[in-house]
């Protein structure tokens, strides 16, 4: 989001992990999200914006599987290994080695001053999220 914030762009991944987590850990309404981006992006777009967001969300024509729910961990771990890319933009977390920054709560003296506990438990929100689902009319 700060990258958002300051060069008015992310990359594809990002916005995927964003949407994702928005709609499915949070369990915020999708199209909030959408309307941040909206004001936000340089290359915002209606018809790619709103669609990407549903496709993330599972209700678009073309969407995700509802069940497909984006780990942020892991996909921090998978593409930013060395954790180089959460080190430029959360500079709270600046000397914390490696991929050890997905994980700052497991850090064996906690999180670093400055950096807040995290807010949601994943495994969690992503149970929540998916009987969510399945207790919506087809
Ligand atoms: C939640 C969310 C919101 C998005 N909002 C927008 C938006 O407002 N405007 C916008 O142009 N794109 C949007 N995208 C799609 C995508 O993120 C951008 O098109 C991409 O980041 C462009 O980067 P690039 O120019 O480096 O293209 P590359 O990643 O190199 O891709 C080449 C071209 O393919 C197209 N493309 C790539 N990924 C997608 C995708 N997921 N969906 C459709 N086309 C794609 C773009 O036209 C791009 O120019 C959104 C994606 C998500 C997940």
């Amino acid at each position: 989001m700060r990258q958002l914030r300051a060069q008015a762009w992310m990359h594809n991944r990002v916005r995927m992990v964003v949407a994702s987590f928005l709609v499915k850990d949070l369990h915020i309404a999708w199209q909030r999200g959408a309307a941040h981006f909206m004001d936000r992006l340089v290359d915002g777009d209606v018809p790619q914006n709103q669609l990407n967001w549903q496709w993330v969300a599972g209700t678009g024509r073309d969407a995700a599987p509802y069940f497909r729910v984006f780990n942020p961990v892991t996909q921090g771990r998978t593409f930013d290994p060395d954790g180089m890319y959460v080190r430029r933009w959360v500079p709270e977390l600046r000397d914390v080695p490696g991929g050890a920054v997905h994980e700052p709560w497991k850090l064996p003296d906690g999180v670093p001053a400055g950096y807040p506990e995290r807010v949601v438990d994943h495994a969690r929100e992503r149970e929540v999220a998916l009987a969510d689902h399945a207790r919506r009319p087809t």
